[in-house]
Protein backbone atom coordinates (compact mmCIF):
# COMPACT_ATOMS: atom_id res chain seq x y z
CA UNK A 1 0.00 0.00 0.00
CA UNK A 2 2.33 2.27 0.79
CA UNK A 3 4.64 1.46 -2.27
CA UNK A 4 1.33 2.50 -4.39
CA UNK A 5 1.00 5.54 -2.74
CA UNK A 6 4.30 6.24 -3.52
CA UNK A 7 4.30 5.27 -7.00
CA UNK A 8 1.03 7.35 -7.15
CA UNK A 9 2.52 10.62 -5.63
CA UNK A 10 5.40 10.24 -7.98
CA UNK A 11 3.29 10.10 -11.19
CA UNK A 12 1.21 12.71 -9.71
CA UNK A 13 4.49 15.25 -9.56
CA UNK A 14 5.38 14.10 -12.66
CA UNK A 15 2.66 14.30 -15.18
CA UNK A 16 2.56 18.19 -14.82
CA UNK A 17 6.21 18.29 -15.58
CA UNK A 18 5.57 16.74 -18.86
CA UNK A 19 2.69 18.43 -19.77
CA UNK A 20 4.32 21.52 -19.54
CA UNK A 21 7.51 20.82 -21.22
CA UNK A 22 5.51 21.19 -24.06
CA UNK A 23 4.54 24.22 -25.42
CA UNK A 24 1.83 23.29 -28.29
CA UNK A 25 -0.96 21.07 -28.33
CA UNK A 26 -0.11 18.25 -29.94
CA UNK A 27 -3.20 16.72 -30.22
CA UNK A 28 -4.44 19.86 -32.00
CA UNK A 29 -1.26 20.41 -34.05
CA UNK A 30 -1.88 16.44 -35.44
CA UNK A 31 -5.87 17.03 -36.41
CA UNK A 32 -4.99 19.83 -38.07
CA UNK A 33 -2.54 18.59 -39.96
CA UNK A 34 -4.95 15.52 -40.71
CA UNK A 35 -7.66 17.34 -41.91
CA UNK A 36 -5.94 19.55 -44.27
CA UNK A 37 -4.70 16.56 -46.06
CA UNK A 38 -7.86 14.67 -45.98
CA UNK A 39 -9.47 13.52 -49.05
CA UNK A 40 -12.33 15.95 -47.91
CA UNK A 41 -10.17 18.84 -48.91
CA UNK A 42 -9.21 16.89 -52.65
CA UNK A 43 -5.49 18.33 -52.25
CA UNK A 44 -6.05 22.16 -51.39
CA UNK A 45 -5.57 23.21 -55.26
CA UNK A 46 -6.08 27.56 -55.72
CA UNK A 47 -9.86 28.25 -56.59
CA UNK A 48 -11.02 24.36 -55.44
CA UNK A 49 -13.73 23.46 -53.52
CA UNK A 50 -10.93 21.96 -51.14
CA UNK A 51 -9.40 25.14 -51.33
CA UNK A 52 -12.16 27.06 -49.94
CA UNK A 53 -12.86 24.63 -47.13
CA UNK A 54 -9.09 25.15 -45.96
CA UNK A 55 -9.11 28.82 -46.05
CA UNK A 56 -12.68 28.38 -44.00
CA UNK A 57 -11.06 26.28 -41.40
CA UNK A 58 -7.74 28.42 -40.61
CA UNK A 59 -9.80 32.20 -41.06
CA UNK A 60 -12.08 30.22 -38.33
CA UNK A 61 -8.77 28.96 -36.14
CA UNK A 62 -7.46 32.80 -36.10
CA UNK A 63 -10.90 34.04 -35.52
CA UNK A 64 -11.04 31.81 -32.81
CA UNK A 65 -8.11 32.70 -31.07
CA UNK A 66 -9.43 35.92 -30.87
CA UNK A 67 -6.62 37.25 -33.62
CA UNK A 68 -6.61 40.71 -35.58
CA UNK A 69 -5.76 41.23 -39.04
CA UNK A 70 -5.46 44.25 -41.48
CA UNK A 71 -7.33 42.15 -44.18
CA UNK A 72 -10.48 42.06 -44.24
CA UNK A 73 -11.87 38.55 -42.66
CA UNK A 74 -8.91 37.35 -42.18
CA UNK A 75 -7.95 37.28 -46.38
CA UNK A 76 -5.97 38.93 -48.38
CA UNK A 77 -7.34 37.89 -52.51
CA UNK A 78 -5.17 37.93 -55.23
CA UNK A 79 -5.93 37.33 -59.03
CA UNK A 80 -4.18 33.71 -59.54
CA UNK A 81 -2.71 32.80 -63.08
CA UNK A 82 -3.40 29.42 -64.33
CA UNK A 83 -0.10 27.19 -64.28
CA UNK A 84 0.08 26.57 -67.82
CA UNK A 85 -1.46 29.56 -69.60
CA UNK A 86 -0.77 32.27 -67.20
CA UNK A 87 -4.50 33.30 -67.49
CA UNK A 88 -6.04 34.76 -64.24
CA UNK A 89 -8.60 32.19 -63.34
CA UNK A 90 -9.92 33.81 -60.13
CA UNK A 91 -9.02 35.01 -56.50
CA UNK A 92 -7.16 32.65 -54.68
CA UNK A 93 -6.01 33.85 -51.05
CA UNK A 94 -3.72 34.34 -48.71
CA UNK A 95 -5.31 33.71 -44.95
CA UNK A 96 -3.39 35.87 -42.64
CA UNK A 97 -3.52 36.44 -38.60
CA UNK A 98 -1.91 39.24 -36.81
CA UNK A 99 -0.54 39.49 -32.67
CA UNK A 100 0.89 42.85 -31.85
CA UNK A 101 4.11 43.22 -30.17
CA UNK A 102 4.70 43.82 -26.71
CA UNK A 103 8.14 45.92 -27.31
CA UNK A 104 8.68 46.60 -30.86
CA UNK A 105 6.30 47.33 -33.96
CA UNK A 106 8.70 45.58 -35.83
CA UNK A 107 7.52 42.24 -37.65
CA UNK A 108 8.36 38.78 -37.83
CA UNK A 109 6.54 37.31 -40.45
CA UNK A 110 5.62 33.25 -40.52
CA UNK A 111 4.58 31.85 -43.16
CA UNK A 112 3.80 28.37 -44.80
CA UNK A 113 1.77 27.58 -47.98
CA UNK A 114 -1.59 25.77 -47.65
CA UNK A 115 -2.20 25.01 -51.36
CA UNK A 116 -1.27 22.02 -53.02
CA UNK A 117 -1.85 20.23 -55.95
CA UNK A 118 -5.10 19.22 -56.59
CA UNK A 119 -6.73 16.51 -58.00
CA UNK A 120 -5.59 15.05 -60.98
CA UNK A 121 -8.29 12.70 -62.75
CA UNK A 122 -9.38 10.58 -59.73
CA UNK A 123 -6.09 10.95 -58.28
CA UNK A 124 -5.86 13.06 -55.01
CA UNK A 125 -2.72 14.77 -53.98
CA UNK A 126 -3.52 14.94 -50.50
CA UNK A 127 -0.25 16.72 -49.39
CA UNK A 128 0.45 15.97 -46.12
CA UNK A 129 3.88 16.64 -45.70
CA UNK A 130 3.83 19.16 -48.25
CA UNK A 131 2.31 21.40 -47.25
CA UNK A 132 -0.89 20.74 -44.37
CA UNK A 133 2.50 20.20 -41.85
CA UNK A 134 3.95 23.61 -42.06
CA UNK A 135 0.23 24.89 -42.01
CA UNK A 136 -0.66 23.13 -38.93
CA UNK A 137 2.82 24.57 -37.49
CA UNK A 138 1.66 27.85 -38.55
CA UNK A 139 -2.22 27.40 -36.60
CA UNK A 140 0.26 26.16 -33.01
CA UNK A 141 2.49 28.59 -33.05
CA UNK A 142 -0.42 31.78 -33.38
CA UNK A 143 -2.10 29.46 -30.55
CA UNK A 144 1.28 29.78 -28.61
CA UNK A 145 1.87 33.78 -29.11
CA UNK A 146 -1.71 34.60 -28.42
CA UNK A 147 -1.25 33.14 -24.40
CA UNK A 148 2.68 34.35 -24.55
CA UNK A 149 2.80 37.55 -26.35
CA UNK A 150 5.58 38.43 -28.43
CA UNK A 151 8.18 41.17 -28.06
CA UNK A 152 7.78 41.93 -31.73
CA UNK A 153 4.59 41.80 -33.49
CA UNK A 154 3.64 38.78 -35.58
CA UNK A 155 2.00 37.90 -38.70
CA UNK A 156 0.88 34.28 -38.95
CA UNK A 157 0.45 33.51 -42.66
CA UNK A 158 -1.05 30.52 -44.80
CA UNK A 159 0.01 31.55 -48.42
CA UNK A 160 -1.92 29.78 -51.49
CA UNK A 161 -0.05 29.41 -55.05
CA UNK A 162 3.09 28.47 -54.13
CA UNK A 163 2.97 25.50 -56.09
CA UNK A 164 1.94 27.45 -59.24
CA UNK A 165 4.91 30.16 -58.85
CA UNK A 166 5.35 31.57 -55.23
CA UNK A 167 1.71 33.44 -56.38
CA UNK A 168 0.54 34.51 -52.73
CA UNK A 169 4.05 35.07 -51.73
CA UNK A 170 4.07 37.44 -54.31
CA UNK A 171 1.24 39.17 -53.81
CA UNK A 172 1.66 39.55 -50.45
CA UNK A 173 5.09 41.19 -50.76
CA UNK A 174 3.20 43.68 -53.22
CA UNK A 175 0.19 44.68 -50.96
CA UNK A 176 1.69 44.31 -47.76
CA UNK A 177 0.41 46.50 -45.36
CA UNK A 178 3.49 47.77 -43.53
CA UNK A 179 6.76 49.56 -44.80
CA UNK A 180 8.56 46.27 -45.91
CA UNK A 181 11.72 47.40 -44.03
CA UNK A 182 9.45 46.86 -40.61
CA UNK A 183 9.96 42.84 -41.51
CA UNK A 184 13.38 42.06 -39.46
CA UNK A 185 12.52 38.07 -40.25
CA UNK A 186 10.51 35.66 -42.08
CA UNK A 187 10.20 31.84 -41.12
CA UNK A 188 8.52 29.75 -43.54
CA UNK A 189 8.18 26.45 -43.30
CA UNK A 190 7.74 24.03 -46.04
CA UNK A 191 7.31 19.89 -45.61
CA UNK A 192 8.44 19.21 -41.54
CA UNK A 193 6.69 16.46 -40.68
CA UNK A 194 8.54 13.04 -42.00
CA UNK A 195 12.29 12.24 -42.09
CA UNK A 196 13.91 9.07 -41.92
CA UNK A 197 17.01 10.52 -40.68
CA UNK A 198 15.48 12.64 -37.88
CA UNK A 199 17.25 16.00 -39.68
CA UNK A 200 15.70 19.27 -40.76
CA UNK A 201 17.23 22.17 -42.21
CA UNK A 202 17.49 25.47 -41.24
CA UNK A 203 18.15 27.05 -44.92
CA UNK A 204 19.21 31.01 -45.20
CA UNK A 205 22.22 31.10 -42.72
CA UNK A 206 24.35 31.19 -45.71
CA UNK A 207 22.77 34.71 -46.58
CA UNK A 208 22.27 36.14 -43.28
CA UNK A 209 25.37 34.40 -40.77
CA UNK A 210 23.63 36.41 -38.10
CA UNK A 211 21.26 34.37 -37.56
CA UNK A 212 23.15 30.96 -37.15
CA UNK A 213 24.48 31.19 -33.62
CA UNK A 214 21.15 32.30 -32.38
CA UNK A 215 20.01 29.41 -33.92
CA UNK A 216 22.34 26.66 -32.98
CA UNK A 217 22.69 27.77 -29.35
CA UNK A 218 18.93 26.69 -29.29
CA UNK A 219 18.87 23.09 -30.95
CA UNK A 220 22.34 22.21 -29.88
CA UNK A 221 21.99 18.80 -28.59
CA UNK A 222 18.06 18.62 -29.69
CA UNK A 223 16.28 16.04 -31.77
CA UNK A 224 15.36 15.93 -34.12
CA UNK A 225 19.40 17.04 -35.59
CA UNK A 226 18.82 20.63 -37.23
CA UNK A 227 20.95 20.95 -40.05
CA UNK A 228 22.82 24.01 -41.75
CA UNK A 229 22.87 24.37 -45.50
CA UNK A 230 21.38 24.00 -49.15
CA UNK A 231 21.33 27.56 -49.18
CA UNK A 232 24.64 28.21 -50.81
CA UNK A 233 25.72 28.66 -54.68
CA UNK A 234 27.99 25.59 -56.31
CA UNK A 235 28.15 23.94 -53.22
CA UNK A 236 27.64 20.59 -54.64
CA UNK A 237 24.21 20.57 -52.64
CA UNK A 238 20.80 21.66 -54.43
CA UNK A 239 20.37 25.26 -53.35
CA UNK A 240 16.66 25.82 -51.64
CA UNK A 241 17.17 29.84 -51.41
CA UNK A 242 14.26 30.12 -54.18
CA UNK A 243 12.54 26.57 -53.52
CA UNK A 244 9.96 28.17 -51.64
CA UNK A 245 8.06 31.36 -50.34
CA UNK A 246 10.75 32.65 -48.46
CA UNK A 247 12.41 33.13 -51.82
CA UNK A 248 10.35 36.54 -51.98
CA UNK A 249 11.03 38.19 -49.00
CA UNK A 250 15.25 37.17 -49.98
CA UNK A 251 14.47 38.91 -53.25
CA UNK A 252 13.72 42.07 -50.72
CA UNK A 253 16.82 41.47 -48.51
CA UNK A 254 14.87 40.24 -45.47
CA UNK A 255 16.29 38.01 -43.75
CA UNK A 256 14.54 34.75 -43.51
CA UNK A 257 14.78 30.89 -42.22
CA UNK A 258 13.36 27.64 -44.30
CA UNK A 259 12.11 25.15 -42.23
CA UNK A 260 12.23 21.42 -44.44
CA UNK A 261 13.35 18.05 -45.07
CA UNK A 262 15.06 16.63 -47.67
CA UNK A 263 13.13 15.29 -50.31
CA UNK A 264 11.30 11.89 -49.63
CA UNK A 265 9.70 9.40 -52.46
CA UNK A 266 6.23 10.39 -51.69
CA UNK A 267 7.11 13.90 -52.80
CA UNK A 268 4.78 15.54 -54.90
CA UNK A 269 2.76 12.50 -55.36
CA UNK A 270 -0.65 10.69 -54.58
CA UNK A 271 1.14 9.01 -51.82
CA UNK A 272 2.01 12.16 -49.72
CA UNK A 273 -0.93 11.73 -46.91
CA UNK A 274 -1.42 11.69 -43.09
CA UNK A 275 -0.96 8.02 -42.83
CA UNK A 276 3.42 8.85 -43.84
CA UNK A 277 3.88 11.68 -41.85
CA UNK A 278 6.09 10.61 -38.70
CA UNK A 279 4.04 11.92 -35.63
CA UNK A 280 7.01 11.73 -32.67
CA UNK A 281 9.58 13.72 -35.73
CA UNK A 282 6.63 16.19 -36.58
CA UNK A 283 5.86 16.99 -32.62
CA UNK A 284 9.70 17.54 -32.04
CA UNK A 285 10.30 19.71 -35.13
CA UNK A 286 7.31 21.75 -34.19
CA UNK A 287 8.41 22.36 -30.44
CA UNK A 288 11.92 22.92 -32.09
CA UNK A 289 10.90 25.60 -34.40
CA UNK A 290 9.11 27.08 -31.86
CA UNK A 291 11.74 27.60 -29.47
CA UNK A 292 14.03 29.03 -31.86
CA UNK A 293 11.03 31.43 -33.15
CA UNK A 294 10.75 32.35 -29.18
CA UNK A 295 14.41 32.95 -28.89
CA UNK A 296 14.83 34.93 -32.17
CA UNK A 297 11.68 37.15 -30.89
CA UNK A 298 13.78 37.84 -27.91
CA UNK A 299 17.23 38.18 -29.18
CA UNK A 300 16.43 40.67 -32.37
CA UNK A 301 14.60 42.76 -30.22
CA UNK A 302 17.88 44.13 -29.07
CA UNK A 303 19.38 44.26 -32.63
CA UNK A 304 15.95 46.21 -33.85
ZN1 LIG B 1 5.65 22.84 -50.60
Amino acid sequence: MKNLLRIALVIFCLVPVFVSAQKINSVQLLADLEYLASDQLEGRSPLSKGSLLAREYIRERFQSLGMTSQYPDFTQHFSFKGRRDGQITGNAANIIGFIPGQFTEKLIVITAHYDHLGKIGEKIFNGADDNASGTAAVLAFAAYFMENKPYHSMMFIALDGEESGHQGAKALIADFPFDLERIVLNINMDMISRNDDNEIYAVGTYHFPFLKPMIEKVSEGRQPQLLFGHDEPDSGFQDWTMASDHSQFFLNNIPFIYFGVENHMDYHKETDTFERIHPDFFVATVELILDIIISLDSQLVSAD
